[in-house]
């Protein structure tokens, strides 16, 4: 089967990222959808923003630039961003019962040969695919942030997941310039986020019981451990209510208490203080994303 045309389904931090990419590395021709006019005006700022960095390190022209700006087509209209779509890759809030609605309506609105993929960090894709009558043709295809950036893509297995399905969405994703993985069993965290969503919560733990400063909480780790940013800044970067939200699941569906959220990453969500998306976490951040000094 061949891909020509995606939609892409929320246009925030992710989904800004993913029809750029989808355009840019693959030419593919993008319909990026989100609920208020706002918020597609904010994911094409953002992408404009990112070919503007890519131009002036050289890497694109101002006539490249525009071209890849001609593929993403931004829309409020569901269905005209899914009735032509090969793909359609939804990157909408993690909240369960938002997706699958989202999944009731793409399965009436897409083709029937339509592969719907979720970027979802933990809810589950055999879930998802139960609100269809294409349960072969969902799967996840779960990017990183900033996916202009990132390397890595999951590509989850739901229960019933086909090969095939499987198969066009590896092509997709090493088209758009990506490494994949498969996640053969549909698991809460996939491999990734089993890992890493653990460990931001735990340095979380660390700073509320005042065993040291979140200065060095992410010095530790950043030097300790030679990751590119600390653990309380990978929060803050990746949106402190998704910590919670992926750290949620992970505790409900496997039911052991070492994934249980820590009390301040509730606190902290409860306060608005989401991180670089809100401009404040345990850092603060500036309007155009970049960490303030001294904060
Ligand atoms: P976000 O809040 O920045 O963006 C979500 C966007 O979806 C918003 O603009 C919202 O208005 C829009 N939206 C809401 N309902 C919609 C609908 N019915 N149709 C289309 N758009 C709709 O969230 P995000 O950080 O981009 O996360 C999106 C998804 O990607 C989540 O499932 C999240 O778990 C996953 N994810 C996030 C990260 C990360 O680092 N933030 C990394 C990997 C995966």
């Amino acid at each position: 089967m061949q891909i020509k045309r995606i939609a892409v389904l929320g246009a925030g931090l992710m989904g800004h990222g993913i029809a750029q990419v989808a355009a840019q590395f693959a030419g593919y021709e993008v319909y990026l959808r989100d609920v208020e006019q706002r918020f597609l005006d904010r994911g094409i700022a953002m992408i404009k923003d990112s070919l503007e960095r890519f131009r002036k390190k050289g890497v694109i022209t101002e006539e490249q630039k525009s071209e890849i700006l001609g593929k993403i087509h931004p829309t409020l209209d569901l269905e005209l961003a899914v009735k032509q779509a090969d793909l359609v890759i939804e990157a909408a809030p993690e909240e369960v019962e938002l997706k699958k609605e989202l999944f009731r309506k793409l399965d009436e609105l897409a083709p029937p040969h339509t592969i719907l993929a979720s970027n979802t960090s933990s809810i589950s894709i055999t879930l998802l695919a139960s609100q269809t009558k294409r349960p072969e043709k969902v799967c996840g295809m779960h990017f990183f942030n900033p996916p202009q950036l990132m390397k890595l893509v999951e590509i989850v297995k739901g229960q019933l997941t086909s090969d095939e399905t499987v198969s066009v969405v590896q092509e997709v994703a090493s088209k758009m310039g990506k490494e994949t993985v498969i996640v053969k069993k549909d698991t809460p965290g996939f491999i990734v986020n089993r890992i890493l969503i653990p460990a931001l919560n735990e340095a979380i733990a660390l700073l509320q019981e005042g065993v040291a400063t979140k200065e060095d909480i992410d010095k530790a780790i950043r030097l300790g451990l030679n990751w590119p940013m600390g653990p309380l800044t990978l929060s803050d970067y990746v949106g402190n209510d998704t910590t919670l939200a992926v750290c949620d699941v992970l505790f409900k569906e496997l039911g052991d208490p070492k994934y249980r959220p820590t009390y301040l990453l509730k606190l902290m969500v409860r306060a608005g203080l989401y991180g670089r998306k809100s401009g404040k976490g345990f850092y603060e951040w500036t309007s155009s994303g970049e960490l303030k000094a001294n904060s």
